[in-house]
């Protein structure tokens, strides 16, 4: 079982051999089970962490704002919080765990929203949207029609924009999410360049409210391929001042944990950035990239 081998090498991997070999490894995006589509307890995660060489990992639970009571993400996010804590200590002194959550379309519902941020202190807030008001979350709708394309992304990215005027978030993820399954579910392609102008907007509020943007790496894991955003984007929002850059695997599994990474990094130096951003007690800590 896969558990058992990981734990073994775990115990018998020394410390110095790994402080030279991984320096710069983190991961800022990881779901746990308390996430509906998770599959991997905090504890397992972070081992897989420490295997891996991670120095931090930030376990970013779902919080879907807009059907928190509805879904019952109430219990989940309380879980999530008090696991994570868990980790955190007993992982001290191997891999900082760092407490997150991603909040899903907090601005749709914004009591609940400052309510979680309330009540638990978060180390990294992401914000997030995975669906367009009262409809589905992109990943479950079945196909999408290409004459409704342009409708979508444009509301999409006005609503990312709503998000960033409420704004009590760290880290602006996946910004192209809606493109993996405009192209797996119906292999529609999307060229950013036709939104220049919203993309703009975006990644100059991001830049101006100094939030960092986020690499998402789960698309290189799906059919699309691609990063989330690509290097364009990341190259265009470092030109509109954006300071903080940050890097995701949003991995739903122990295996995907630091995945892309090298990628990651590869985009963020090619754009000019030269440190990665990652956050504590909702603070930017910047890190160099190798
Ligand atoms: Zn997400
Ligand atoms: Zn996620």
């Amino acid at each position: 079982m896969r558990a058992k081998i990981c734990y073994d090498r775990v115990v018998n991997f020394r410390l110095e051999e790994r402080e030279t070999v991984y320096q710069r490894k983190l991961d800022l995006h990881v779901h746990t089970d308390n996430s509906p589509d998770g599959n991997h307890s905090a504890m397992f995660l972070c081992e897989q962490a420490e295997f891996e060489g991670m120095r931090a990992v930030a376990l970013t639970d779902h919080c879907e704002t807009d059907v928190y009571r509805a879904e019952h993400f109430d219990k989940r996010v309380q879980a999530a919080f008090m696991e994570a804590t868990m980790a955190q200590s007993a992982f001290r002194g191997k891999v900082l765990v760092l407490r997150g959550i991603e909040l899903g379309q907090p601005h749709y519902d914004v009591k609940t929203a400052e309510e979680i941020l309330r009540t638990r202190p978060y180390d990294v807030v992401i914000g997030s949207v995975h669906n367009l008001r009262g409809r589905q979350d992109f990943y479950f709708m079945e196909s999408f029609d290409p004459a409704e394309v342009h409708a979508i992304l444009t509301e999409y990215f006005d609503e990312i924009l709503q998000m960033l005027e409420w704004g009590n978030f760290d880290v602006l993820a996946h910004l192209t999410y809606p493109l993996r399954y405009f192209y797996a579910k119906s292999g529609i392609t999307v060229d950013l360049a036709d939104y220049k102008q919203q993309v703009d907007e975006i990644l100059l509020r991001t830049a101006q409210l100094q939030k960092a943007l986020e690499i998402n790496t789960a698309g290189l894991r799906q059919p699309i391929g691609k990063l989330s955003p690509e290097f364009e984007t990341v190259k265009r929002f470092r030109e509109l001042g954006g300071k903080y850059v940050t890097y995701g695997s949003d991995a739903h599994y122990a295996e995907h944990i630091g995945a892309g990474l090298t990628e990651a990094y590869d985009v963020m130096r090619a754009a000019g950035f030269s440190e990665l951003t990652f956050f504590q007690q909702r603070t930017p800590l910047q890190m160099p990239i190798e």
